[in-house]
């Protein structure tokens, strides 16, 4: 899928690089971007379209593999319903609203249509392709160079400096020069689908600033010597619906962190949309709050009539798996007759179901996170086309951005918007 150029007006070699080094071609790039991936990409197609020459340089073999790989390989690439409380920014999460009300997700519905991929609707509004997500990356592709975008693989960006008005590149042994440059080089998260830090140093050795990232949608682990969480470790493959939340205090911006979803035991932990939620707004040592019974009055289950002759734990194993229920259950009360059971007792039953208080140890770490929070601190870009405020014709876009959605199509629709922004107004 990438054409690997051996040589090309638009650089030099490194190896020139001294006394004798040519600038003469400079001017032939007008716009270098830097990493081929969702935000790159839709970026790179956009401003090749407006008749700007886009050089895009990429450190993998082949383009967009996480894109390829998002969504269980068909892509969860939007969302109906796409607002800026579905993101988290440590500043204000208002940034996110210009390039989200300019590329709307009818808009990047419409792309799909016009890109003949067939697409389903699943539960909370996410939008997935029914094809490989790897038709999505060569459409992208495809429009890149009928465009006249010229796409280098297996080339890593490894500097960035600015200079007589123009950005030069080091990448792949090849001295690049441009007009504009866009950082859109991702996060660390997932390194296995080529997530790499650079983005982040690159940025920060052009003067910005970086939020420290922390890996987020991502499994929580429990601990094996915490009573409440031990308990629950040897249950992996479980799943069901539950209602999570976090205390008031762990959300920032303007989101309640209470989310209704499904959670999937693994053999260290919780896993499932419900976890990775949680894990966007998670920190050390906070405590989770789950409902393994949502929209259901376990007191009242055990205060029913009929309930008195049966123990607990048969109760309850008509509603819930009944590993889990026994998991769940305060072992001094689980077999016991329900009538026996004081208000007290009753009361702890429900808590241990409908209140069960977790504090995980940690998360599982960049390996399987999705996506990164923390990035590019956005006070320092311009909400309306992710120009650099501290340098001309500099664009940040993508997952390198302090902004991160939630699971459901959010942080792919936020690669796009933030690329079609800087696309629209690259050199303008
Ligand atoms: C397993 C998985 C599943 C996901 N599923 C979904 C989903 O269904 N829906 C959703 O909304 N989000 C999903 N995400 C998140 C989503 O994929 C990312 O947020 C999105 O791809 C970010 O786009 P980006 O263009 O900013 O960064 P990326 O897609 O990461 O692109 C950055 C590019 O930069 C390249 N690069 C890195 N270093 C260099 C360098 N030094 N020089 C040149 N190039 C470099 C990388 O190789 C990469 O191609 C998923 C993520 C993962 C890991």
């Amino acid at each position: 899928m990438c054409a690997v150029h051996t040589s090309s007006p638009h650089r030099e070699k490194l190896s020139n690089a001294g006394a004798g080094r040519r600038t003469d071609t400079a001017a032939k790039a007008d716009v270098i971007i830097l990493g081929a991936g969702a935000a790159g990409l839709l970026c790179a197609r956009e401003a090749a379209g407006r008749g700007l020459r886009v050089l895009l340089l990429e450190r993998a073999a082949v383009p967009g593999r996480k894109l390829a790989v998002s969504g269980g390989g068909k892509a969860n690439f939007t969302n109906r319903a796409i607002r800026p409380q579905d993101y988290y920014c440590h500043h204000s999460q208002d940034f996110c609203s210009p390039a989200l009300a300019s590329f709307r997700p009818e808009d990047m519905l419409a792309l799909t249509r016009a890109w003949n991929l067939p697409v389903e609707e699943r539960a909370h509004g996410q939008l997935f392709l029914t094809v490989p997500a790897q038709r999505l990356v060569r459409a992208l592709v495809r429009d890149c160079r009928e465009r006249g975008c010229r796409l280098l693989c297996d080339t890593a960006a490894s500097g960035v400096s600015f200079g007589g008005e123009r950005f030069q590149v080091e990448a792949g042994g090849t001295l690049w020069h441009g007009k504009a440059l866009v950082l859109a080089l991702g996060s660390p998260a997932w390194p296995q689908a080529g997530g790499s830090g650079m983005g982040y140093r690159l940025a920060q050795s052009l003067g910005h600033t970086v939020i420290p990232p922390r890996p987020a949608l991502v499994p929580l682990r429990l601990a094996a010597d915490d009573p409440a969480g031990a308990a629950l470790l040897d249950l992996a493959g479980i799943s069901l619906p539950v209602r999570i939340s976090l205390p008031e205090t762990a959300c920032e911006n303007d989101t309640e962190c209470v989310w209704e979803d499904d959670l999937l035991f693994t053999h260290d932990g919780l896993s499932g949309p419900a976890a990775l939620k949680a894990s966007l707004f998670w920190r050390e040592g906070a405590p989770l709050c789950v409902d393994f019974l949502p929209g259901r009055n376990v007191e009242a289950l055990l205060d029913a009539p009929q309930a008195g002759r049966q123990t607990a734990r048969t109760l309850l194993a008509r509603h819930l798996p009944q590993r889990l229920a026994d998991a769940l259950l305060p072992p001094s009360l689980a077999r016991r007759k329900i009538a026996e059971l004081s208000r007290a007792a009753r009361r702890e039953i429900t808590n241990a179901m409908q209140a069960r208080i977790l504090t995980p140890s940690g998360t599982a770490g960049l390996k399987k996170a999705e996506v990164c929070a923390g990035g590019v601190d956005t006070r320092e870009i311009d909400p309306q086309t992710m120009r650099s405020l501290l340098r001309p014709n500099l664009y940040i876009i993508g997952e390198l951005l302090d902004v991160t959605g939630l699971l459901g199509g959010y942080n792919l629709h936020w690669a796009w918007a933030s690329g079609m922004a800087a696309g629209r107004n690259i050199l303008k």
